[in-house]
C-alpha cells in the first residue's frame, strides 16, 4: 500500500479545488472546459452539504462532444500502439501523483470510506491505465487484423465513479478509439478531475470528452447517430432500455448490470477467514457493489457457529464519517438510494425476515444488516438491494448449494469457501457466474475479464476479452470447398 499522508491535508486541497469552481463546473469537450450551463447540485452524502454545481448536459452538448471525438478519431487511431501507450502511461502516472486528491474527492462525493478510496479504488484506477498501456504497446501484433471501433459512448454508475471511468476509458483509448463519457449524476467530480488530468498531460484534444448530466444526457448519448459503440454500467432496467433503443442501429453494445451474488461457505471452510470474506463481500462500499456477495449460503452443520462469529464481527464494524481512517462503512451515496434500501427492507420484514443490525449514525447511513428467515422467492432473496444487507440461508449438500446459488436471474459473481480446493473447482464449474472467487471475494485485476451472464449483462471488461470489445475484426471469409476439413476417420471398432 502506498503512503498518501494524512487525509485532512488532502481534504484541504479538495476544498480549494471545489472553491475555485464555486460558480459551477462545465463539460470537458474538445480539450477545453465549457462554461457551466443549467446546473444541478451535488452533495456530500455524509454531511448533506452541497459541494458543487454541475452542468446538465443537453443534446447539443452531447452532439458537440461526439463531433470532437469524431474529429480526433482518425489521428488517434493512426498513432502507433507505442505512441498511444505513452499517453496511457502518462495518465497512469499523473493519477498516482494526484492519488491523495482523487481519493479524498471520491470519498466526499460518494461517501465511501477513505481507506477504501485510498487503498483500493485509486490504486486500481492507476493499475488499469498501466495495464492498458501494455495492451496498446502490443495491440498491433496481438490484434493484427483489427481496427478500432470508432467513437465510444460510455455511461457509468456512482458506486466506483473513477474506477468505472478507468474500466471504460483505458481499453477504449488503448485500442485507438475516442470517447464521450457521462459520469453518474450523484458522483461526477472525479471524472471532471480526470478531465483536468487529460488536460495536464496534453492528451490530444477530442480523444476524451466528459459530459455531465442525468439519465436524459445518457439517453442523448445512446440516441446519437455518431456513436459507434456504447458501453454501459448501471441498473438492469436502464440496460434493458438501452438494448431496446439500439436494436437495429448497428451500434456495438456492452452492458454491465446488476447482481445478487452467492457467497457459499462449506462445513470445512476456515470460518474466521470466511467471516472476513463476508465483510469484504457485502460491507465493502456499503454493499453498493454490483458483484457483492449478498446471499450467504452456509452448510447447515456450521451455520450456528458461523452466524455467531458473523454477528460478533458485525458488532465491531464502525459506521460513520467516511473521511475518518478507522471507518469501515461510510455513507449511502444519496438519500434516494437510502430510501430505496429502507423500502426493500420493510418489504422483507413484512414477508417474515428477521434482521440483525449493527449501529449506524443518523443521516444518510444504513447499518450492516444480516437477514435470516428469508424464503427463496421473497424480496430479500431475489431483489438487488445495493446496500449493506446480506441474507443467510443454510444448505445440506453441495448439490443444494449449487441449486440455491444459481436460483437467481442474475449471474455476475460467486464466491466459494472451503479448504478442499477440488470441491471448490468442481462447484465453480457448475455456477452460472461470470467471476468465481475461491476463498476470497471482490478481487479485481485489470488483466482478468469481468462481466456477467443472464440479467447481469453481456460483454467483458479487462484483459484480452475487454480489449476485443473495443476492436472490430474483419468478418471471417466463407470456407472454400477445398478448405473443408478432412472427414475424421471412424474410431477403430465402431
Ligand atoms: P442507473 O442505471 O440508474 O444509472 C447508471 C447510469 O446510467 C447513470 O450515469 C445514469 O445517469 C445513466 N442513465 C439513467 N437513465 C438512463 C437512460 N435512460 N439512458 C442512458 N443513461 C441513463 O444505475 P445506478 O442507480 O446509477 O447504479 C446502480 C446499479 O448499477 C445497480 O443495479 C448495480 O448493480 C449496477 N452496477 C453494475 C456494475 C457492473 O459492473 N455490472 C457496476 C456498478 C453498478
Amino acid at each position: 500500500t502506498m503512503d498518501y499522508g494524512p487525509a485532512p491535508e488532502s481534504a484541504d486541497i479538495v476544498e480549494d479545488w471545489l472553491a475555485v469552481h464555486e460558480a459551477g463546473f462545465g463539460h470537458f469537450i474538445d480539450g477545453r472546459f465549457t462554461r457551466p450551463g443549467d446546473t444541478f447540485e451535488v452533495s456530500n452524502p455524509a454531511t448533506g452539504e452541497t459541494i458543487a454545481q454541475i452542468t446538465q448536459g443537453t443534446a447539443a452538448d452531447v452532439d458537440a462532444a461526439v463531433k470532437a471525438a469524431r474529429g480526433a478519431q482518425g489521428k488517434w487511431a493512426g498513432l502507433s500502439g507505442h505512441e498511444r501507450a505513452r499517453w496511457l502511461y502518462a495518465l497512469a502516472r499523473r493519477i498516482q501523483q494526484h492519488a491523495r486528491f482523487l481519493a479524498v474527492l471520491e470519498t466526499i462525493d460518494n461517501g465511501k470510506p477513505i481507506r477504501e478510496a485510498r487503498d483500493i479504488d485509486v490504486p486500481l484506477v492507476a493499475r488499469h491505465f498501466y495495464h492498458h498501456a501494455g495492451w496498446a504497446e502490443i495491440a498491433e501484433t496481438e490484434f493484427s487484423d483489427a481496427k478500432p471501433v470508432g467513437v465510444c459512448g460510455q455511461i457509468i454508475p456512482w458506486n466506483f465513479p473513477l474506477l468505472m471511468l478507468a474500466w471504460k476509458i483505458a481499453p477504449a483509448l488503448a485500442a485507438g478509439n475516442t470517447v464521450v463519457l457521462k459520469p453518474a449524476e450523484y458522483t461526477p467530480l472525479t471524472a471532471l478531475a480526470f478531465a483536468k488530468i487529460c488536460d495536464e498531460v496534453g492528451l490530444p484534444r477530442g480523444v476524451v470528452n466528459i459530459v455531465t448530466g442525468d439519465g436524459a444526457t445518457g439517453a442523448a448519448i445512446v440516441a446519437h447517430e455518431g456513436i459507434d459503440k456504447l458501453a454501459f454500467t448501471g441498473s438492469t432496467d436502464v440496460g434493458r432500455l438501452i438494448r431496446r433503443e439500439t436494436a437495429g442501429s448497428g451500434k456495438k453494445l456492452t452492458l454491465e448490470l446488476g447482481g445478487k451474488s452467492p457467497f457459499i461457505v462449506f462445513a470445512d471452510a476456515d470460518l474466521d477467514a470466511a467471516v472476513e470474506g463476508v465483510v469484504d463481500a457485502i460491507w465493502f462500499n456499503q454493499g453498493q457493489v454490483c458483484c457483492a456477495g449478498a446471499r450467504i449460503l452456509v452448510a447447515e452443520s456450521v451455520a450456528e457457529r458461523f452466524g455467531a462469529l458473523l454477528r460478533q464481527r458485525m458488532a465491531a464494524l464502525r459506521v460513520g464519517d467516511p473521511l475518518d481512517k478507522s471507518t469501515d462503512v461510510g455513507a449511502i451515496v444519496h438519500p434516494v438510494q437510502l430510501a430505496r434500501i429502507e423500502e426493500l427492507m420493510a418489504k422483507g420484514v413484512a414477508e417474515g425476515a428477521d434482521l440483525y443490525q449493527g449501529e449506524a449514525p443518523d443521516g444518510c447511513f444504513y447499518p450492516p444488516t444480516l437477514a435470516t428467515g428469508v424464503e427463496p422467492a421473497s424480496t430479500l432473496a431475489t431483489e438487488e438491494i445495493f446496500g449493506p444487507v446480506a441474507t443467510l440461508t443454510t444448505f445440506r449438500t453441495p448439490a443444494d448449494a449449487i441449486a440455491l446459488a444459481n436460483n437467481t436471474r442474475y449471474g455476475l459473481a460467486a464466491s466459494i469457501w472451503s479448504e478442499n480446493v477440488n470441491l471448490c473447482l468442481g462447484i465453480a464449474a457448475d455456477l452460472k457466474a461470470g467471476v468465481v472467487w475461491i476463498n476470497c471475494t471482490n478481487v479485481f485485476d485489470a488483466g482478468a475479464g469481468f462481466g456477467g451472464y443472464r440479467e447481469s449483462g453481456f460483454g467483458r471488461e479487462g484483459g484480452r476479452e475487454g480489449m476485443m470489445e473495443y476492436l472490430s475484426f474483419p468478418a471471417p471469409k466463407p470456407p472454400k470447398a477445398d478448405d473443408a476439413p478432412a472427414a475424421i476417420p471412424p474410431a477403430p471398432g465402431l
